[in-house]
């Protein structure tokens, strides 16, 4: 058996007639920038997550720069990130000349470690990035609690955690602002890129969609330093489209999740957990052991492609060298050398999943 990473061609076909529908509308139309898609998809993702507005923008890296901008974040100021994560939302802050201040992760939820937030808050940390990595929602309920003690603005990196929730509220509706990425592997995924805004604030959401529009309030009057960022109208109608799917896939993904703890358990893997009442929509199923690269070689011979979400912990990566101490991070730092994900996608079959089960479940008994 030959099990890719991720199979969007998979993916594709099984959408084949509704998306040659779309794309015959599209043409039909001839509109390729904004319009009833795109303002139609704005309104139907916000209502999803449970937010009164959304701007739809470029990508989800920009998402995070313009919700940065929108809150004057830049020289001088601190914002604190989770070490181990995606690197958009440090990348964002250092970008407009704020610094990141790097928290160390959760040993078990590989997301931001609340209890070790507030030792980073000085007079000027602005805000604070918690990342939904892998699906988990962060712990949003302490995080608010402390930012709100602080006076610090909340930005939700939701690029990975599209319908993740706790209880019954979804991320991206916990902050004052969140980002969100429709890259192609997310869990909701364009055929190209697409990032969203999502905020409970109007002049937020207001101020988001000017700076996005090179700072034009009406047509060519540039009212503040602006940019351009828009999600094209195609890729909005396909994400109108996919967007009902959503739920059945991250119950698909779920389901597998479910099928690997099941075989896994009892071993030294360390499997991904979730607190109670946390919904983990798996957008990666990533296991930890210290002999992982082993594992990997393992799985690559049977014919089975895995990755390392993420190889480098933040303040280890050049980029951030002079300014970072990795030693500040010590779990993340260890992490890096343990992680790997395994395939966790909609598409697999049955076959598939029993497959993976059976050849980690033959490593580990080596
Ligand atoms: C994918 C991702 C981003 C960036 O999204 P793009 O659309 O690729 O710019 C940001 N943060 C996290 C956690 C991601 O996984």
């Amino acid at each position: 058996m030959n099990i890719p990473f991720v199979n969007l061609r998979r993916h594709h076909q099984n959408l084949q007639p509704a998306l040659t529908q779309t794309f015959g509308r599209i043409i039909d139309r001839g509109q390729l920038m904004g319009g009833e898609e795109v303002a139609g998809f704005e309104q139907n993702f916000a209502d999803y997550i449970g937010v009164p507005y959304g701007v739809a923008c470029g990508n989800g890296t920009d998402a995070l720069e313009l919700i940065l901008r929108a809150f004057n974040i830049g020289t001088g100021d601190e914002v604190i990130v989770p070490a181990n994560a995606w690197m958009s939302a440090a990348e964002m802050v250092s970008l407009l000349g704020a610094t990141p201040v790097f928290a160390d992760t959760d040993p078990a939820y590989y997301t931001l470690n609340a209890d070790l937030l507030e030792p980073h808050i000085t007079a000027r940390t602005k805000a604070i990035i918690p990342i939904h990595l892998y699906g988990l929602p962060a712990d949003m309920p302490a995080i608010m609690r402390i930012a709100r003690k602080h006076d610090l603005k909340v930005i939700e990196d939701c690029a990975q955690s599209h319908g993740a929730a706790i209880g019954a509220q979804r991320t991206g509706s916990f902050g004052d602002a969140a980002a969100f990425s429709f890259y192609p592997t997310k869990n909701l995924g364009a055929m190209g890129d697409g990032g969203m805004v999502l905020t409970q604030d109007a002049s937020l959401a207001q101020k988001v969609r000017m700076i996005a529009q090179h700072g034009q309030r009406e047509k060519n009057v540039p009212v503040c330093q602006g940019r351009n960022s828009r999600m094209d109208t195609l890729q909005a109608a396909i994400l109108r489209l996919k967007l009902p799917l959503l739920d059945g896939w991250n119950q698909r993904r779920q389901t597998i999740a479910w099928h690997y703890r099941q075989a896994w358990q009892e071993n030294d893997l360390a499997l991904p957990e979730a607190p109670a009442g946390f919904d983990h929509i798996y957008h990666l199923f990533v296991v930890r052991h210290t002999q992982r690269d082993r594992l990997a070689a393992h799985l690559r011979q049977a014919g089975i492609a895995t990755e390392v979400h993420y190889p480098y912990a933040l303040p280890a990566m050049p980029v951030y060298q002079p300014l970072a101490d990795p030693a500040t991070c010590p779990v993340a730092m260890q992490q890096a050398n343990e992680l790997l994900s395994i395939p966790v996608y909609p598409e697999l079959t049955d076959a598939e999943v029993d497959y993976i089960v059976e050849k980690v479940g033959e490593w580990l008994k080596k």
